[in-house]
């Protein structure tokens, strides 16, 4: 007997999820698993493609309400809540399947906590001076919110009670244990023979390259957040410098790794605009392109700054979380 992967148990619960106990639910984790070998992508990027690729399901069939999603709210709101919570999705996640901004995930996603907070404590009015910072609540209490404006948030919850309350309340919420996910039927587990291919894209690459291309996703992680977060360019700027450096030596290393970053980026894209037809032929050619990745896909290849926005990491769920960027990067001075 087999036990279930990652990827198998997520796939499971996403199309339970989905599709209720039914028939359908086990050909669409079928589906989703398949389309994740393809990639060849290695967790936990191909759990993030699984993510991306049952959010786009979930567009596709109309926004069906999850099953396991027992509050009595109707609204979509609601249903945006539970994915974060019980799918691990990103706000990125959710802005990708919306095609809304970031910010507007984030923004509906504290509606939506909001209107729980409702149905636990009547809401008070709000003074004009509690706008604001009612609004940045989430924000502030998930870490997004840059150091002025969090200043004056914290100053305002030291003054006003009606706003403390709540910010007690969407505590509560945001400490909402997260939903485990649903173990797979037996035919969806594959047995332990038929599992490298779920880890094909590092087939020949050294132990030394692996880890240059840890540091350098990291590197493009870090990149990432200032890209999505101008505020943060001044203090980061010198670091940046210093970081493109060691970015440069190391990229051919790592090449393979900051492809598979913009494959997950444009597989999710392209999923959510329904070209599946000439995804699944750059995923051939990508899975295809493993033994000569310098030469090869060059015209599939996503816009490189593709690989910059990829990934948000303040919104990436725990255990995603890459190590430390940068301590974990290795030495330009001090190769292999
Ligand atoms: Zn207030």
């Amino acid at each position: 007997m087999s036990r279930a992967s990652l990827a198998e148990t997520l796939a499971w619960t996403f199309a339970s999820d989905l599709c209720g106990d039914s028939p359908k639910a086990v050909a669409l984790a079928k589906d989703l698993l398949k389309d994740v070998r393809k990639s060849g992508l290695k967790s936990p990027f191909a759990e993030a493609l699984l993510r991306r690729l049952a959010l786009a399901e979930w567009t596709k069939m109309d926004r069906p309400r999850p099953v396991r999603l027992d509050s009595r709210d109707p609204k979509e709101s609601a249903i945006l809540v539970f994915f974060l919570n019980a799918w691990g999705a990103t706000y990125e996640d959710l802005a990708i399947a919306l095609s809304v901004s970031e910010d507007r995930a984030r923004h509906l996603v504290h509606k939506a906590r909001m209107e729980q907070v409702a149905s636990m404590t009547r809401i008070p009015i709000p003074k004009p001076e509690c706008r604001r910072p009612r609004e940045l609540l989430s924000d502030f209490r998930e870490g997004l919110l840059p150091e002025p404006l969090a200043e004056d948030v914290a100053q305002h919850l030291r003054e006003c009670r009606e706003c403390t309350t709540l910010d007690l309340h969407l505590r509560t919420v945001l400490a909402t244990p997260r939903k485990t996910p649903l173990e797979p039927p037996p035919e969806l587990v594959a047995p332990e023979t038929a599992r490298p291919t779920l880890s094909l894209s590092l087939d020949g690459v050294s132990r030394a390259k692996r880890r240059a291309g840890v540091g350098l996703l990291a590197v493009g992680v870090l990149m990432g957040a200032v890209q999505l977060h101008p505020g943060l360019n001044a203090s980061a700027s010198a670091g940046m410098d210093r970081m493109t450096a060691s970015f440069s030596r190391w990229r051919g290393r790592g090449e393979r790794l900051m492809e598979d970053l913009r494959v997950l980026k444009a597989l999710a894209i392209g999923t959510v605009e329904g070209r599946t037809e000439e995804l699944s032929q750059t995923l051939d050619e990508y899975v295809n392109s493993g033994n000569e990745p310098e030469t090869s896909s060059a015209k599939n290849k996503p816009k490189a700054d593709a690989v910059l926005d990829s990934r948000d990491p303040k919104a990436t769920p725990r255990e995603q979380q890459s190590p430390r960027p940068v301590e974990g990067a290795p030495s330009p001075k001090n190769p292999s």
